[in-house]
């Protein structure tokens, strides 16, 4: 078991309706809850190089979607001091335009994307509303270019990055969702981006409403529980309580906390 450092810092946050909109048949209690999601990335330190994990949004699209914006992600990742442009990898778990969208400081990183991902977003199915609302045609476009310029790494399942530290291809949320397993002093850590927006989906094995497969999105609860070291270490996409369960990064308080 390597010792991994993860971290997750947070850029953004949505509050609005109740956390029953975020389930595909929401239980009752949670209609009693106010509406609230992060946005937040999160860095990998091993000693085989800094890995960050998605790319957030920046701004300019904050602004065009009504967003609550801290920071641009790049500059989160710049404020626990690794430079972005020093980042070895750059491992992206879906396309969403909440995950894709501060790529461009990371100018020397292997982007690590499932192959089924990119194949979705450059598809057929891309333009129909219920998808495309979903994502920003510059994000798109610009993975494409990193794409033909040799800068993207594919993969069809799962891969090892570096050692101790997994993607593995869920999907459910997306054809080419991925998650990734990083062992650490404290046991195996699954960052599970938006294969559980929240813990409640995992702990209640109860599905999002933002799907395209449902029986991988149920598979996916299962991949997840058999990889985290305890519940505990399952860190959702979008969990508020992220930021609450973790002790935060010293001189970083509600931006970013050390999970392990
Ligand atoms: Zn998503």
């Amino acid at each position: 078991m390597h010792d991994h450092q993860v971290f997750a810092v947070k850029f953004g946050e949505v509050k609005a309706g109740s956390q029953a909109q975020h389930f595909l048949n929401p239980p009752p209690e949670l209609h009693e809850q106010p509406g609230h999601l992060d946005f937040a990335v999160w860095l990998v330190r091993t000693v085989f190089g800094d890995i960050v994990v998605d790319a957030g949004f920046t701004s300019t699209v904050a602004a065009k979607r009504n967003r609550t914006h801290f920071r641009e992600p790049s500059e989160g990742i710049r404020l626990l001091g690794v430079e972005p442009a020093d980042v070895s990898h750059l491992l992206l778990t879906h396309f969403h335009y909440d995950h894709v969208g501060d790529v461009g400081p990371f100018t020397t990183a292997r982007i690590v994307v499932q192959e089924r991902e990119m194949t979705f977003w450059t598809g057929r199915f891309a333009a129909r509303a219920e998808f495309r609302r979903l994502v920003e045609t510059e994000d798109i476009q610009r993975l494409v270019a990193l794409g033909l310029a040799g800068r993207v790494d594919y993969v069809d399942g799962d891969r090892e990055i570096v050692p101790g530290v997994r993607v593995h291809r869920v999907g459910g949320h997306t054809p080419g969702t991925q998650i990734v397993s990083v062992e650490s002093a404290k046991g195996t850590v699954v960052l599970a981006s938006d294969s559980a927006h929240l813990q409640y989906h995992v702990t209640h094995d109860c599905p999002a409403k933002l799907l395209t497969d449902l029986p991988e999105m149920y598979a996916a609860f299962d991949t997840i529980r058999a990889l985290a070291g305890s519940p505990e270490l399952v860190v959702p996409g979008h969990d508020p309580a992220t930021f609450e369960r973790f002790p935060a990064v010293p001189g970083l308080d509600d931006i970013a906390v050390r999970i392990a």
